[in-house]
């Protein structure tokens, strides 16, 4: 069996018919839905030689022993969010099934091969996301806190997870797994419009954006909107206001990439007859060099100051959560790119913006790189998420080659 990455969209057709409905995909990890799907993702391999195996995070592993136990993986997450895109993690475990199949026709290879279908990549239903390929990397610091979460339901994250027959205490156990790992691909959609906006239909991945997340509370004093004269006011929605603004130029100004966004403000009294005392304002800034995304920090620090003192408000930082940035390994990079200018014609090198697996993988010090294929208007975490069959073929097809180049150089 050659490689048949027409087979690839059609199984992904399937699964949608298999595991959506008329609003999306309906994978949600630790629900019957996504248990369904790892059913029918075990079928799929089940013509390979390729041996299943469950670690203690959930993680599903199909393993094609080769003559080597250094191994090359290949990762994807068939989880979904709710309402959710058709492509989005079930792609990259999709086409890993077809570069099995092509990789069980010879005689075995001379790496072990292992496809692994992380566990609740979304965190859709507990809030925590990359749960299995942090158990995995041995990064998951956090059992203590997530034994307390509960989804929308009241039903705690133990509890779900065990009904999966996964205990949260010894998930970490599944770092086990990464022994031996020598490299690892992942293939994902884009779900940005960079591709789109070049007319590409494949990209290589340099890594994760770092991110420094805030919440900025700014605090003035609450007044009667009738009395208090327009020079009087110490008004906390004006800095926030300014500083919304005004992290446009400061992105700009930093560049390279650095996106900023002030998602949200809070103002309290919050009625339309009082100046607003208080404004918890919510700061996420992003960029793949931990410099620059120092900088950016630094920058709109001194901004919401000067805004404070012409507003005549106080004003104070708290950081609600952050990651740095995480690059992927830079002789991957070399390969990859080499890869789609065979498949594509052209290349394109860009950052992620949202997380991945592979970047808990990169972060376990396993030589990772990812590729992405064109995402249609951008759009992703929704039922109108999609990408054109020819470009999803292309990307099988530059997967199936970055697998091989990889057992070379691993072989080599
Ligand atoms: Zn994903």
């Amino acid at each position: 069996m050659g490689l048949d990455p027409k087979r690839t969209v059609a199984e992904l057709r399937e699964l949608q018919q298999l595991t959506g409905d008329a609003d999306g995909a309906q994978r949600v990890a630790w629900t019957d839905t996504w248990q369904r799907a790892r059913e029918w993702l075990r079928g799929k391999v089940a013509g390979t030689r390729a041996e299943e195996t469950v670690d203690a995070a959930g993680n599903q592993w199909f393993t094609l022993h080769g003559d080597s136990d250094r191994a090359l993986l290949i990762g994807g997450h068939i989880d979904s969010v709710p309402n959710g895109g058709w492509l989005d993690g079930a792609l990259n475990v999709v086409a890993g099934v077809e570069v099995l199949r092509r990789l069980a026709d010879d005689a075995s290879p001379p790496v072990t091969v292992r496809l692994v279908n992380w566990a609740d990549e979304e965190g859709a239903r507990f809030g925590r996301s990359l749960f299995g390929s942090s158990a995995a990397a041995g990064s998951m610091s956090d059992q203590d806190e997530l034994r307390s979460r509960t989804d929308a339901q009241g039903i705690s994250l133990p509890d779900a997870l065990s009904e999966h027959g996964v205990q949260l205490d010894s998930a970490s156990d599944a770092s086990a797994e990464l022994e031996g790992a020598a490299a690892y691909l992942e293939l994902h959609i884009e779900q940005g419009p960079v591709l789109e906006s070049v007319d590409l239909p494949l990209g290589v991945v340099l890594g994760t954006f770092g991110v420094e997340r805030h919440q900025v509370t700014f605090r003035g004093q609450a007044a009667h909107a009738g009395s208090t004269p327009m020079d009087k006011r110490r008004d906390a929605l004006a800095g926030a206001a300014k500083l919304a603004l005004e992290i446009r130029p400061i992105a700009a100004e930093v560049g390279a990439g650095a996106v900023c966004t002030s998602g949200g403000v809070v103002c309290k009294p919050g009625i339309v007859t009082s100046v607003v005392e208080t404004a918890e304002q919510l700061l996420d800034q992003r960029h793949l060099d931990a410099g620059q995304l120092a900088r950016m920090l630094e920058l709109a620090k001194k901004a919401a100051s000067r805004f404070a003192e012409e507003e005549d408000v106080e004003v104070s930082w708290q950081r609600i959560w952050g990651i740095e940035p995480i690059l992927f390994d830079a002789s991957l990079i070399e390969l990859a790119d080499e890869t789609v200018r065979e498949v594509a014609g052209t290349s394109h090198r860009l950052p992620s913006g949202p997380l991945h697996d592979a970047a808990e993988v990169s972060r376990a010090g396993i030589p990772t790189v990812m590729l992405f294929v064109q995402s249609l208007r951008g759009l992703s975490h929704t039922k109108v998420e999609d990408t054109k069959p020819e470009h999803l073929e292309l990307s099988v097809q530059a997967l199936d080659r970055l697998a091989d180049k990889t057992i070379a150089r691993l072989s080599g």
